[in-house]
């Protein structure tokens, strides 16, 4: 397979990571593998996690396979950081928003919901059994006050790799699994 060969000059990551579209389109196009080469190597996660996940993108053929390469990377990411930064703060399984609330308080943050009805179906033992990239997206009122969101538009394996009809079904399949976001993703490339 012919190559794309990429340099990153001046550690400037985040120019090439711009023009992610066009590279995209050119490797899609002519069937092109990518290397991008940092300092004479190519590059590692080390060097920068994002464009190296970007180049394993591309260099995935196959579209359902890429897909569900980047709906694991993007969930693995989101939720890497609640673990680290502990966002919703459970504390004997009330989050911090609800705590704050105590008219309203229950368990199990908006994974409960009156208007839907109570509990929803897929949490088992204050875990959910699904891997859901909307519900992963979304951010309460408290977390967006706190500037605690996660959009499209800032993760680069979202914002590039997808049209807006995509988009779409990426932020707003709550409560569904990978297999059904993804099905709907190859349905509207
Ligand atoms: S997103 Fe908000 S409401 Fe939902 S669990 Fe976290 S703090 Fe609670
Ligand atoms: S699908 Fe969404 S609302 Fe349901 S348990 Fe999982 S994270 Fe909570």
């Amino acid at each position: 397979m012919e190559k794309l060969v990429v340099e990153i000059k001046n550690n400037n990551y985040k120019k090439v990571i711009k023009k992610t579209r066009k590279i995209l389109n050119i490797c899609d196009n002519e069937n092109k593998k990518l290397e991008i080469i940092s300092n004479g190597k190519l590059i590692t996660k080390e060097d920068n996690i994002e464009l190296y996940n970007i180049m394993h993108a591309i260099n995935i053929k196959d579209k359902s396979k890429r897909y569900s390469f980047i709906y694991d990377t993007v969930c693995d990411y989101i939720d890497k950081k609640y673990l680290e930064c502990n966002y919703c703060d459970f504390k004997d399984d009330v989050c911090v928003f609800f705590r704050n609330h105590p008219k309203i308080m229950h368990k199990d943050g908006c994974c409960y919901s009156d208007a839907r009805g109570g509990l929803c179906e897929n949490l088992k033992n204050h875990r959910c059994q699904i891997k859901s990239i909307s519900c992963k997206l979304y951010s309460c009122e408290y977390l967006r006050n706190k500037k605690v969101y996660f959009k499209i538009k800032d993760i680069p394996l979202l914002k590039y790799f997808f049209n807006l009809k995509q988009k779409y079904i990426l932020k707003y399949s709550f409560f569904k699994p990978k297999s059904y976001v993804m099905y709907k993703l190859m349905e509207n490339w």
